[in-house]
């Protein structure tokens, strides 16, 4: 179950909304009954449920943990894709995955932008419980690749691209780097200026293969070669 770091307490949890739903509605869950809680930030709480009102679930924290963030720190970014659920699936698949932050971009090529942040949170949400992980990655939208660029300078700049050598995989010291960030495009690909752009800062081009990947592929593939 989750519970933002606001509901976490000295000595016990809230759980409300969804989660007190699935606990109590869904599950059944009652009085006595343990269970597990993270706050998305690492914090790992064994609790046992002291209290069900209406639609609060009150806990007590029996044993309190904390789960180091997954290393290396991988960003994700991608360039928005018109479909909802192959976005999601590309959500679903990189929080399995450990990703720390999942940027979506708009670019010259974005198609048709539908998206609905709340809906890729409460997937995340759900990866992130499903994969027993304790780290809620962060989702943001920039307007372009220029403004992920700059958000996120210090980090080593990978971006698959579907023209470049299929030698150019991932480099050992590539993988080593703490903070990399892997930058993925829309169904129509990058343009010629974005790739120039993302050059000029410092990134570097990345093959994942000879084929032509669906961008949601690409980002599987990208993130489990760092995994
Ligand atoms: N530009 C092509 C393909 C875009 S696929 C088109 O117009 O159809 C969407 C994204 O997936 C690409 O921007 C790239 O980031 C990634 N991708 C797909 N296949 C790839 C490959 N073989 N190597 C590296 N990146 C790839």
């Amino acid at each position: 179950f989750y519970a933002p770091p606001k509901q976490v307490y000295d000595s016990h949890i809230e759980l409300s909304g969804q989660e007190a739903k699935h606990a109590t509605k869904v599950l059944r869950y009652r009085e006595g009954d343990t269970i597990n809680i993270v706050d998305g930030t690492g914090g790992w709480y064994d609790c046992t449920i002291a209290q069900v009102a209406g639609s609060i679930v009150k806990a007590t924290i029996e044993h309190a943990k904390q789960i180091s963030s997954p290393t290396p720190e991988i960003v994700l970014a991608m360039g928005i894709i018109k479909k909802r659920d192959r976005l999601e699936f590309a959500v679903e698949k990189s929080v399995e995955l450990g990703v720390k932050e999942i940027v979506l971009f708009r670019s010259r090529h974005t198609i048709k932008e539908n998206i609905r942040i709340d809906r890729l949170e409460m997937t995340a949400l759900s990866a992130m419980k499903q994969s027993l992980r304790a780290h809620l990655p962060e989702i943001t939208i920039l307007d372009n690749v220029e403004s992920v660029l700059d958000t996120y300078f210090d980090h080593q700049v990978l971006v698959a691209h579907e023209k470049a050598e299929a030698k150019s995989g991932i480099s050992i010291e590539q993988r080593k780097k703490n903070k990399t960030m892997l930058l993925v495009g829309p169904e129509g690909g990058f343009s010629e200026k974005e790739i120039r752009m993302t050059i000029d800062k410092g990134g570097q081009v990345i093959s994942l293969g000879k084929n032509r990947l669906r961008a949601e592929t690409a980002a599987v593939v990208f993130l489990s070669q760092f995994i």
